[in-house]
């Protein structure tokens, strides 16, 4: 496998990386691992004030990390700018929350003292990620790790190694010790033997459940624990209430944003029958208006696929599922510009044997159902084998939410598009994985809750609360 930057735009080899050495990996091991003992003996808060160190970098890198991205995968710089912002915003969050949410939490208890929960590192982590979001991914994962004390080894995706590497060196240069963030361009097996190593007590994965099985599977041999961010197909439901301006002007945007490459995105419409027909008709106006382009252009509104085969694989799913029955409402003509493009496109009729209703298109490619009532609607949404994000759109947002509930997902956002902050748990359910990254939750996804109980001295005549009871031997 080559890490290569090509860059979907102009289909040139920009840059080809070196493999990773075996030896190198050995070396972050050890660096790593010497970190998690240096990490130990340090307050959290000089940790935090690196941490704002970095943000402050990512701020000042903002453009040159915004290019490289935009080089490596193809998304609009508007877009890409957007990303880098976000990235420092998570580093500043957890700068400025992490200490107080690691904090020792007391129990209440009958045992004897007092009982506390710590909350302490594990180790070296291994970070295996995406090249939708090149840094963002990265940061979700970096920001509370680092703050925790979890040095991390990065296995990017092998179409964004630049923006991987430009990443850990921002972190690096901003202050963070050489070790909290090692970009190693490792193969499978290599990533499999790093997850094997006793010094490496996490696994962090962000991708396909083709992915995120196998590494999962290699984390659960050596007993290591993980996060798995993985696929997913959200719905978006339209109530027959909906204030369908709002809709319409969130519709395309959710689907098109980052040329619908978004583990998030809104790949199933479900649009009760009342409003069904205005619905297709706002979106077809809507796809139409986009402009194919250079994504360095800030006019382009439509930006290349990250890579011919995305491209190809997009156009075997779209083709696949005409042949089943669906029908094409708009789209699916070729764009005559040399880079990655695909038209974006309107799916309708698809029924549930087509291999369309269960899969997740990667692309800017809408399916619209339509249904007849909510109860239909709620149906729809949980027929499906992922379980990430989803919309509600609907008159009255409290109703929205008992709708929400129903859903099988990790998030629900009502009356609005799905937004990924540094205080909002993220994460699904069903084949989109297990665990969750930022927020609280992402906080403690990879730390040891370890139980401390302080006595005085020993109580023998009130053992209650321990495992054994004491036998009293006069
Ligand atoms: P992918 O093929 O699973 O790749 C993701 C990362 O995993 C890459 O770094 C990839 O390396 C690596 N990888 C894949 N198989 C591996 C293995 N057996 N051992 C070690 N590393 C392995 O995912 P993708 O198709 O490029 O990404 C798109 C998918 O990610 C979509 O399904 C999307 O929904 C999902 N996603 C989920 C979230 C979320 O938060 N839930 C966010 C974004 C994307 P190589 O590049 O070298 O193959």
């Amino acid at each position: 496998m080559a890490y290569q930057t090509i860059n979907p735009y102009t289909n040139e080899v920009v840059k080809t990386y070196p493999n990773a050495t075996d030896q190198e990996l050995e070396q972050a091991l050890t660096t790593g691992h010497a970190l998690y003992q240096d990490f130990k003996k340090q307050a959290i808060r000089e940790r935090g004030e690196i941490l704002h160190a970095v943000a402050k970098n990512i701020r000042s890198h903002a453009d040159e990390l915004a290019r490289a991205c935009t080089i490596d995968m193809g998304k609009l710089l508007t877009e890409a700018q957007g990303e880098v912002e976000l990235c420092a915003m998570i580093a500043d969050y957890f700068a400025d929350h992490g200490a107080e949410m690691l904090a020792p939490v007391p129990l209440e208890t009958i045992a004897t003292g007092t009982a506390e929960v710590h909350h302490h590192a594990l180790g070296v982590l291994m970070m295996v990620e995406p090249w939708n979001f090149p840094y963002y991914q990265i940061m979700r994962v970096f920001a509370p790790n680092f703050i925790v004390g979890n040095p991390m080894i990065l296995k990017h995706a092998s179409n964004t190694p630049t923006s991987a590497q430009m990443m850990a060196d921002v972190i690096e240069e901003a202050g963070a010790p050489h070790g909290s963030l090692i970009n190693l361009f490792l193969s499978y097996d290599q990533v499999e033997k790093a997850i094997a190593d006793p010094r490496v007590q996490g696994v962090a994965l962000t991708g396909s459940e083709r992915g995120g099985s196998s590494v999962a599977q290699a984390a659960g041999k050596h007993l290591k624990k993980s996060t798995m961010e993985l696929g997913g197909m959200d719905p978006f439901l339209v109530l027959a209430d909906a204030n369908m301006e709002d809709v319409a002007d969130i519709a395309w945007r959710v689907r098109l944003y980052n040329t619908g490459q978004v583990c998030t995105s809104s790949k199933r419409f479900i649009v009760m029958d009342s409003v069904y027909d205005t619905f297709v008709e706002k979106l077809v106006a809507a796809f139409s208006k986009v402009k194919p382009g250079d994504p360095l252009d800030p006019q382009t509104t439509l930006a290349p696929m990250n890579s011919k085969s995305a491209k190809e694989k997009l156009q075997a799913q779209v083709d696949e599922a005409i042949a089943h029955g669906a029908k094409v409402v708009y789209g699916n003509e070729a764009i005559d510009l040399p880079g990655q493009f695909f038209m974006p496109t309107i799916l309708t009729e698809i029924t549930k044997d087509n291999p369309a209703y269960s899969t997740e298109f990667f692309g800017p490619v809408a399916h619209i159902y339509k249904v007849h009532s909510e109860a239909e609607a709620i149906a729809l949404a949980n027929d499906c084998m992922y379980g990430l994000g989803g919309s509600v759109f609907c008159g009255d947002p409290d109703h929205g939410v008992e709708v929400a509930a129903q859903i099988e997902t990790g998030m629900v956002f009502v009356n609005n598009f799905m937004v990924s902050l540094p205080e909002l748990p993220f994460g699904g359910v069903k084949n989109s994985g297990y665990g969750r990254e930022m927020s609280k939750l992402g906080q403690m996804a990879f730390v040891n809750e370890q139980l401390i109980v302080k006595a005085d001295k020993p109580n023998l005549a009130n053992p209650a609360g321990g495992l054994v009871a004491l036998q009293k031997i006069d």
